[in-house]
């Protein structure tokens, strides 16, 4: 519940509310291991005794992905999924051989989000950058071959 508790404070942070509504969404999201649509978050807060309507969950999915609390794939509100923004802001270098996937803590794209972001009026939440290779394996499998 610790992520729960640090996006709270982000979320008071801005001047928002953490009302009992957003906290469910939150720690629901948390539990998850996969992204969720709303419907899927409106039917397992609703399974936590919480009294809510679909159009409240999508209200506050709304104020959670302003805040910077969640991140969102998609552009229909009842196709879209929903996801905990992750604690480690990692990117990814991703072997397309065998799938293996590398994290790497650094991200050299921070201010380069910034400078685009106020030249075009944008505020930027967040980015995603994926890196496509061989692995060092796979190479050396390839070479003996
Ligand atoms: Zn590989
Ligand atoms: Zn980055």
């Amino acid at each position: 519940m610790d992520r729960v508790k640090k996006l709270s404070s982000k979320l008071q942070a801005q001047g928002q509310k953490m009302t009992k509504q957003r906290r469910a969404i939150l720690e629901v999201l948390s539990a998850s291991d996969k992204p969720l649509t709303a419907e899927e978050i409106f039917l397992l807060v609703r399974e936590r005794k919480e009294n809510t309507s679909l159009t409240t969950v999508y209200r506050n999915l709304k104020k959670l992905f302003a805040a910077g609390l969640i991140t969102r794939e998609g552009f229909h509100d009842d196709k879209a999924q929903f996801q905990l923004l992750s604690d480690c802001h990692c990117h990814n270098l991703i072997c397309l051989n065998c799938r293996k996937v590398v994290k790497i803590d650094e991200c050299p794209l921070s201010s380069f989000a910034k400078t685009v972001g106020e030249r075009e009026g944008f505020t930027i939440t967040e980015h995603r950058m994926e890196l496509y290779g061989y692995c060092s394996d796979c190479l050396q499998r390839a070479k003996k071959e």
